[in-house]
Parts: structure tokens; C-alpha cells; sequence
């Protein structure tokens, strides 16, 4: 919901300022319509069905995975696609991966997204919306900007709609946003935003020459400069960074690599989040055992590691694997 328009709406109708408050009240709780808001007069009601469009975007398709994982498919009003994943846990947690852009402009050689077209960057209402789209389906506790697009290349929409997400639940402990490294919207994550939110960094290659090899945008932020600014957070808000790194067969994933890495990280500020590589038609995932050799590199030298769970592969709703048109 375009909250700005609600709130012109209602001021233009003489409303009294706490009614924007109460249609975010029940919209953040998980209603699916205006109607279902009794405590506003019937009359009003009609109007904002008719004036403000319930959703900033519009659901396409969805489609829920054999594990539970359910992805949305949605377009903007003027029409840009943009996907959303619902990923339900064992334990009960229910997590939302949200997009921050329709497409992406960087190119990660592995990554299904970058080879879609950019389309633009979502506003806060519209990366909520996604959000409120699995509140109406239920509970969730959870949220990772790891959808679509570099989340600090749309820094301030990204920003403001992460302020909204305590509402439906989810805490700023509870939700971590993830990026390339871009270093612009990396410094001002450190120095400017207050709340406690994660940071988590695609790093996938401690060797600047096959780090760029896979992800252009390091050349122009080189990783080094990147982790210093992870460091920085870590000490201002104490708490860990987390390194994902997506496991790609022969390219990756050998026991120097795993060295390599060791020798760039500092086991007080990272963690490490290994990546089954989800295809995408470019590359061979590593082996199990790979995996395992690589982890126990990383073990051995503290740095604590976790694989990650592979979710909603049979729907293309696993990590690097959105895009709209392939
Ligand atoms: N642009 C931000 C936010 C997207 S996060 C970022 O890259 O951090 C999406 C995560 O999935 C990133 O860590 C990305 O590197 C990873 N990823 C991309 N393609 C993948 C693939 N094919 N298999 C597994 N992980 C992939």
C-alpha cells in the first residue's frame, strides 16, 4: 500500500489523523482488504477500495515448492516484475526474502537475476508489499533482503521499508540485509543506521582476480575495502557479519580457496554461510564432499561455518535463481 497516497487521501477527505494509522494497523496485522477494516466507517471504507489501491503490486503467479517454500510473482503498476519467496522452517520460522529492484544492474556471473534486464528500484511501499503478501498468508518472523537486485543501490527505499517490518513482526535482530559490498550504501549502513539489522556479504572468492571474474562489481570496490567496512560494523554494533558464498565446482571450492579465505577473514567478525549453487545453466555445483573440505578448512581455523538449506529448487525460488523471464 502507497502510504503517502493513503495519508493524502485521508487528508483530503478532512479524516482525522489517526485513521492512516489504523488501515496500517489492520494491513501490518495481515488484512487482505479495506473491508475487512471494521473499525473504519463503512463509507470510507468504499473510498480508499475505490481511491487507494489495496497493494502496490499486483499478483502474477505463485507457486509453492514440495518443501513448503512458496515464491510470488508480482508487477508493479507500471510494469515491472518482481518475485518474493515465503520459506517455511522445521522450527517453525517463517522467513520472507524480499527484492530490492525489479532485475539487477550488476552482473554476478552466476546469478540468474543479473541476466535478466534491469527494470528499476522498488520504493519502500513496494518491497512491503511483498512482505504483507505472505502476512495474509500467515505469521512470519523473519526477513532477508536477498531477492532481486543489490539492496545499497537503493539505499534509502530499502532503509524505510525495513522501519515498517517490526509491525508485521519481524524485528530489526530478525532481519538481515545482504549485498555485493556496494561501498557507498555500505558506509552509510555502518555510520547512519542505528537499528540493530544484519549485514550479510556476497563474497563467493577471496582472490581479487576470480572474485572479478565472477562479480564485476569487485573491481570497482575492491574486497578489501569492503571487509574493512564489515569490520567497522562489527565493532559499532557487535555483532557478526555473515559471508555467503555460493559453491561452484572447480571454480571455488578447493581446499586453497577455502586457505584463501581463511586468510582474509577475521574469526571475531565473520561467519561464513556456505551456498549449494543452485543451477542456473553456467556452472556445476560442488560435491558434497567439496563442501565438507572446504567447511573443515574454515573450522580449523575458527571461523565458524554453516551450509546452507536448500530451499524451493523444484520452483526456481532458491537463491540466484529469480528472474522473471529466462
Ligand atoms: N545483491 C545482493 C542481494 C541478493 S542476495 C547480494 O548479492 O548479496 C542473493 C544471494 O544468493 C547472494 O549471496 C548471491 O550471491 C547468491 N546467489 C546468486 N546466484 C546463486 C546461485 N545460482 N546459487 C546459489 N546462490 C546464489
Amino acid at each position: 500500500m502507497d502510504l503517502a497516497l493513503l495519508e493524502r487521501t485521508l487528508a483530503e477527505r478532512g479524516e482525522p489523523g489517526y485513521r492512516a494509522y489504523q488501515v496500517w494497523e489492520w494491513s501490518s496485522r495481515g488484512a487482505a482488504s479495506y473491508e475487512e477494516m471494521t473499525t473504519l466507517p463503512k463509507a470510507l471504507r468504499a473510498t480508499l477500495t475505490e481511491s487507494v489501491p489495496f497493494s502496490t503490486l499486483e499478483l502474477v503467479t505463485e507457486r509453492e515448492s514440495r518443501d513448503g517454500t512458496v515464491k510470488a510473482l508480482f508487477r508493479t503498476h507500471d510494469g515491472h516484475s518482481v518475485e518474493a519467496v515465503l520459506m517455511r522452517y522445521r522450527d517453525g520460522r517463517r522467513s520472507v526474502c524480499l527484492s530490492a529492484q525489479s532485475g539487477c544492474p550488476l552482473t554476478c556471473t552466476f546469478c540468474a537475476t543479473g541476466a535478466m534486464r534491469f527494470g528499476r528500484n522498488l520504493t519502500a511501499s513496494e518491497i512491503v508489499d511483498q512482505a504483507l503478501h505472505f502476512r495474509r498468508l500467515e505469521q512470519i518472523d523473519h526477513a532477508v533482503y536477498m531477492g532481486m537486485g543489490e539492496p545499497f543501490l537503493n539505499f534509502d527505499e530499502v532503509i524505510t521499508s525495513t522501519r515498517r517490518l517490526p509491525d508485521l513482526g519481524i524485528t530489526h535482530r530478525r532481519t538481515t540485509i545482504s549485498t555485493v559490498g556496494w561501498m557507498p550504501g555500505l558506509r552509510r549502513f555502518v555510520d547512519d543506521v542505528d537499528q540493530p539489522i544484519r549485514l550479510a556479504l556476497s563474497l563467493h572468492a577471496a582472490d581479487p582476480a576470480k572474485r572479478s571474474e565472477l562479480m564485476p562489481v569487485n573491481d570497482r570496490y575492491p574486497l578489501a575495502d569492503v571487509l574493512a567496512e564489515c569490520r567497522r560494523y562489527v565493532e559499532l554494533r557487535r555483532r557478526k557479519v555473515f559471508v555467503e558464498y555460493v559453491m561452484l565446482g572447480g571454480i571455488n571450492d578447493s581446499a586453497a580457496d577455502a586457505r584463501a579465505l581463511v586468510s582474509v577473514l577475521d574469526p571475531r567478525a565473520f561467519k561464513v554461510n556456505l551456498i549449494p549453487y543452485n543451477p542456473t545453466g553456467m556452472y556445476e555445483g560442488s560435491s558434497r564432499q567439496a563442501i565438507e573440505r572446504f567447511k573443515s578448512v574454515l573450522e580449523r581455523a575458527r571461523i565458524p561455518a554453516t551450509v546452507r538449506l536448500t530451499r524451493g529448487r523444484d520452483i526456481e525460488a532458491a537463491c540466484g535463481q529469480l528472474a522473471s523471464v529466462r
